[in-house]
């Protein structure tokens, strides 16, 4: 058959999108599928299942990932890969993740029942905890199988009541045998949708981001003084939220301070004891720091930290900054990033290269492997929230380009 006429079936896809969408719905129209979850286990159930309906070879690796390989002509070539993550945010959205392993998984039922050929195998793939929401940091899976964390350091790390992620990941049947180790990968291309307003912005279908910007953590700890709020008067006050509030405004203020391309957050807080009629004398936040240019995001977070610091000092709130973690910028193989333009276009589908502020497996995959992304516009360019929503016929717009993308890419010398 003429390969270039070949497209993926757009109502297949989407009956698997809402399928996947049935495991840990939430009242609003979201998941919360977090990752080692009951409902993270029934998604991985259902996702090894359909696997094995077309004949993929399915290997869990001990770190949870799960990968399906379908063989090529010539089956000693590195396997060209695709996929994404199937845990969610709490009360995520029904695409994030699940719609680049929904999308990988409608390529290769396509190329199954086609009975189409490739030169390289090829493979799909779950990376188990994309989030890091539960279990941090996030794309700790890849990393470990790319070579860059340690596979110890991951089973130790803790979620909010104390569970440990290597205890979790038996507890739900899913510790494989396979070592969480990288092979060569000929290329690598992940389907996700953009998590922002870009692609709606300038009405284009499919964004081909050129690569991912850097991504910071840091976790701040201040200690300040409790005490009844009535009795108690306001000079000499050590309010721990307090100074935590100046030291938003300062995190906020950031990017503008520094100018040039970052974005600097904190999105979580906790308070102790966290009572209406009790200063406050603990509070832990994070800062979430991007950028294209590494060096920019930690020469912004040495001004941040010498500014914390001063916060602290003056109102009496002795503080502790652990830099938590720190992913470098990511910029993706041109060629294959052109690829996805051109094919694209092939298609008939409008396009835009842009950036990848949202980290992604395919940072870590980066380090092992050429490789590029495809992305689909965000309706509201809303994402980890329940309303993100995505048309279906830009789903299927995506997972056309990302067969077209693997089947280019699997007959190349
Ligand atoms: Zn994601």
């Amino acid at each position: 058959m003429d390969l270039s006429k070949l497209r993926i079936n757009g109502a297949r896809l989407r009956t698997s999108l809402e399928e996947m969408a049935k495991i840990g719905a939430t009242p609003n129209g979201g998941v919360q599928r977090l990752t080692l979850s009951d409902e993270d286990k029934r998604a991985r159930d259902l996702f090894v299942k359909w696997l094995k309906e077309i004949d993929l070879a399915v290997t869990i690796d001990e770190m949870g990932n799960i990968f399906g390989r379908r063989p090529g002509t010539e089956d000693n070539l590195p396997p060209v890969m695709s996929g994404s993550h199937v845990d969610s945010q709490p009360k995520g959205g029904r695409f994030d993740g699940i719609l680049g392993v929904m999308g990988a998984l409608e390529v290769m039922r396509t190329l199954h029942e086609n009975k189409v050929k490739t030169r390289h195998p090829m493979m799909i793939v779950d990376w188990t905890n994309e989030e890091g929401s539960r279990f941090a940091p996030a794309m700790v899976s890849s990393g470990v199988w790319a070579g860059v964390l340690e596979r110890d350091y991951a089973y130790g790390r803790t979620d909010i009541n104390g569970k440990k992620f290597g205890e979790e990941l038996v507890r739900i049947g899913y510790k494989g045998p396979a070592p969480a180790a990288k092979w060569p990968v000929h290329a690598y291309y992940e389907y996700h949708i953009e998590q922002g307003p870009m692609l709606e912005g300038q009405k284009k279908t499919i964004g081909a981001p050129k690569g991912i910007l850097c991504l910071h953590w840091y976790d701040i700890y201040l200690t300040g003084e409790a005490n009844q709020v009535g009795p108690t008067p306001m000079e000499g006050r050590h309010d721990a939220l307090c100074a935590a509030a100046e030291m938003i405004l300062a995190t906020n203020r950031l990017p503008d301070r520094m100018g040039g391309n970052i974005v600097a957050t904190v999105g979580e807080i906790q308070n102790k004891p966290n009572s209406r009629n009790i200063i406050p004398d603990g509070v832990h936040f994070t800062v979430d720091i991007r950028s294209w240019d590494d060096d920019h995001a930690i020469k912004a977070w040495e001004h941040l930290k010498i500014d914390l610091q001063e916060i602290a000092a003056r109102r009496g709130t002795p503080i502790r900054i652990d830099e938590t973690w720190r992913c470098p910028h990511a910029p993706f193989a041109e060629r294959l990033v052109q690829r996805v333009l051109d094919t694209a276009g092939e298609l008939g589908y409008s396009s835009l290269h842009m950036v990848s502020g949202a980290g992604h497996d395919a940072s870590y995959m980066n380090q092992v492997c050429p490789t590029a992304m495809i992305f689909v516009p965000s309706i509201g360019g809303r994402s980890h929230v329940e309303v993100e929503n995505t048309a279906w016929s830009d789903c299927e717009a995506g997972a056309n380009v990302l067969l077209h993308c693997l089947l280019k890419t699997a007959d190349e010398h």
